[in-house]
């Protein structure tokens, strides 16, 4: 029987219940299909299509060591499976379940993240393997992110072996702040993402080696379902173009969004900052939004940028307020600073709020943006909005947050395109 087995978000030969199955039933064809429609989609970017390239070497080279090279080809998914199938008279289509991602009607689903090992390949003989095609090839567009993961088996397993034998011991601590994590967060999740490690293959790994309480937390994070992605409202619109380019004026957000566009990943605090500024203090379009950000993550995953972006859509949402959250987490302005040195000459006390400083006019609307919106007013209007009497973020008013806040509403309104106060 000839067996052909689809790689998709599964690009491993470990725990991988399709391969094992169609290496017992006969010979194996693994193939990887680059669908144009999942790779021109709004969400996609040549940095994941970079990731996916190099993981892609890596499992040719891991499924030649088992007897059967991996097969590369371009197209519709439904269209590249039923010509190979004719091609190569294969008998059945095996993959992996992936919650959001339909497969065409004859492929059979199994369930995946089995602990399995490897097994032995007999090849379906006479293919050409094929070219792993550049981003350029695939029509996308050029994407600069100089610190990006790089991807494969061999680099996953690296960040995962510093992470257990070190890094990992403050990953509690790390999840708090929006810019936390780099160090002691696991940054994984590209090569969870794309399935380079299996969540079965980490969950085995924890115990013993971490502090509990850290092993506990990554248990925790790898449970989280994925769901399929609900359907999002709205496209393009309002101030989209603005957060996109990181120039809201708001400077915590700015920073976080030229660091995520930099490295392709930041903290689940980080994006749910960015996530919440976006959708309630900007009152952008949760589809756009979606898009945004899926667009600077390597490891964009539909089943998990979709529900949390439902999510937090939700009346229960807490809204961020990103001048004390910058406040609070940077208040010395070391990574705002770094990322938005145009800010230079603004002191730490309203580097978060330079629209408050006497100095401004030397900086804002000339070397840096003014605001999009005023956090405090933005957030009133956004529950007036919702209906809803909706958490903030953070919670409690320190005094200084206080005298901020009079200073914002005593201040004159400023003449500017991008003010939108509601002094
Ligand atoms: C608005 C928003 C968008 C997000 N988009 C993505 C995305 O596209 N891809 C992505 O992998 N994560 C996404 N996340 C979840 C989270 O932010 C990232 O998984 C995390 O930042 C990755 O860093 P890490 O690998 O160090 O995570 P860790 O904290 O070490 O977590 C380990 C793994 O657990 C899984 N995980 C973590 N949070 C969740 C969750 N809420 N649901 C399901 N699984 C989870 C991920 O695979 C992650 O790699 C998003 C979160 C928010 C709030």
């Amino acid at each position: 029987m000839n067996v052909l087995v689809w790689f998709r978000r599964d690009l491993r030969v470990n725990d991988h219940p399709a391969l094992v199955q169609a290496a017992a039933l006969g010979r194996v064809l693994p193939l990887y299909i680059a669908d144009p429609a999942d790779w021109l989609a709004p969400g996609a970017s040549a940095r994941q299509w970079e990731f996916v390239a190099e993981t892609l070497t890596g499992l040719r080279a891991d499924l030649a060591a088992l007897g059967a090279p991996l097969v590369v080809r371009c197209g519709p998914a439904a269209q590249v499976i039923a010509r190979l199938s004719r091609s190569y008279r294969i008998d059945r289509v095996l993959c992996l379940h992936r919650p959001g991602s339909p497969v065409p009607p004859g492929v059979e689903e199994l369930a995946p993240d089995a602990p399995l090992p490897p097994p032995a390949l007999t090849p379906v003989p006479g293919i050409e393997p094929g070219l792993i095609p550049a981003a350029r090839a695939l029509g996308m567009a050029a994407d600069t992110c100089p610190h990006r993961q790089p991807g494969g088996r061999a680099a996953g397993l690296a960040l995962a072996e510093s992470f257990l034998a070190g890094r990992g011991a403050d990953y509690p601590a790390s999840l708090v702040s929006p810019i936390g994590g780099e160090r002691s967060g696991s940054r994984l999740s590209p090569h969870l993402a794309h399935g380079v490690l299996s969540r079965e293959e980490l969950r085995a790994l924890l115990p013993g080696a971490l502090p509990s309480r850290a092993a506990r937390g990554l248990i925790e994070a790898l449970r989280q379902p994925l769901a399929p992605p609900p359907a999002l409202t709205g496209g393009e619109g309002g101030h989209l173009a603005a957060f996109a380019a990181a120039e809201t004026g708001l400077p915590f957000v700015d920073a976080c969004l030229r660091y995520f566009r930099a490295t392709g990943w930041l903290n689940a605090r980080g994006r749910e900052m960015l996530a919440s500024v976006a959708l309630h203090l900007l009152d952008l379009p949760p589809q756009g939004v979606a898009a945004v950000l899926a667009r600077l993550s390597t490891d964009h995953d539909p089943a998990i940028l979709g529900p949390q972006i439902a999510a937090l859509c939700q009346p229960s949402a807490r809204i961020a307020n990103p001048v004390r959250l910058g406040q609070e987490h940077d208040p010395h302005g070391r990574f705002t600073r770094r990322w938005l040195p145009e800010l230079a000459a603004v002191p730490d006390d309203h580097l978060h709020a330079p629209w408050r400083w006497t100095g401004a006019g030397r900086v804002l609307g000339r070397r840096y943006p003014e605001p999009l919106c005023d956090p405090t007013h933005a957030a009133r209007a956004a529950r007036a909005r919702l209906g809803s009497p909706q958490r903030a973020w953070p919670e409690r008013h320190s005094a200084a947050d206080l005298v901020l806040i009079e200073d914002a509403v005593m201040r004159p309104r400023r003449p500017s395109a991008q003010l939108s106060f509601d002094l």
